[in-house]
């Protein structure tokens, strides 16, 4: 396992994914909270099979998969399906990404975190992707068509700016072009490949 592991986190459109593509073209592993949330209730998976005993058989759908947007309307209306959901994918998810993150052969690993403020056991640096409210909205509207109030009330429902910031151990200022970002990207790894270097 890389000893040296870096979370990225930032708020929508911040340009986590843009940040952790380039670091993955550099060899780096990425581990990716959201997509082991995905594998671990894989049809056929205990947890799956818990989440169906708890919720209901009509959690599912036709061909056993999760029902998604259902689950997601019950623990957004009932904070105790909320906390049930929880408590029990928490352990399934952090196993995923230990086992992602322990099989990395790169110098140092990244574990891409959703927007939240991120605070995260398997890391030990915290990266922090930051852009201007108004360049989050441009992109966002851009890539996915949404409307910019369902743009605005995800940014509203996600930890403040200055939350994010004051965990940051490093900061990309993504507010500029998509060669400026080449730049940063390359700048930082050049300072994590030194940490490894010398811890
Ligand atoms: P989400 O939280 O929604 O997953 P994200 O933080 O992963 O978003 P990205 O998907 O990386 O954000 O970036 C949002 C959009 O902005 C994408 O279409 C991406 O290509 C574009 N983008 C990111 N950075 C730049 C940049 N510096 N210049 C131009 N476009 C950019």
């Amino acid at each position: 396992m890389s000893r040296l592991i870096i979370g990225i986190t930032g708020g929508i459109g911040s340009g986590k994914t843009a940040v952790s593509n380039r670091f993955a073209a550099l060899g780096i592993t990425i581990a990716d909270a959201d997509l082991a949330a995905r594998a671990v209730v894989q049809p056929g998976s205990k947890l799956l099979g818990d989440i169906a005993a708890h919720f209901g058989q009509d959690i599912l759908t036709d061909t056993g998969a999760l029902n998604r947007p259902k689950l997601r309307g019950i623990v957004f209306a009932d904070i105790d399906a909320r906390r049930f959901l929880e408590r029990a994918t928490h352990g399934p998810i952090m196993d995923q990404l230990h086992l992602e993150l322990v099989a990395a052969t790169s110098p140092y690993a990244m574990l891409v975190l959703s927007a939240g403020t991120g605070q995260n056991p398997l890391i030990n640096r915290m990266l922090v992707v930051d852009a201007p409210v108004e360049l989050q909205q441009a992109r966002v509207l851009k890539r996915d068509g949404s409307n910019l109030e369902t743009i605005n009330q995800i940014i509203k429902a996600q930890p403040a700016r200055r939350e994010r910031l004051a965990l940051a151990d490093d900061i990309i200022e993504n507010n500029g072009s998509e060669q400026a970002l080449d730049g940063k990207v390359a700048a930082l790894h050049q300072f994590y490949l030194d940490l490894t270097r010398h811890d």
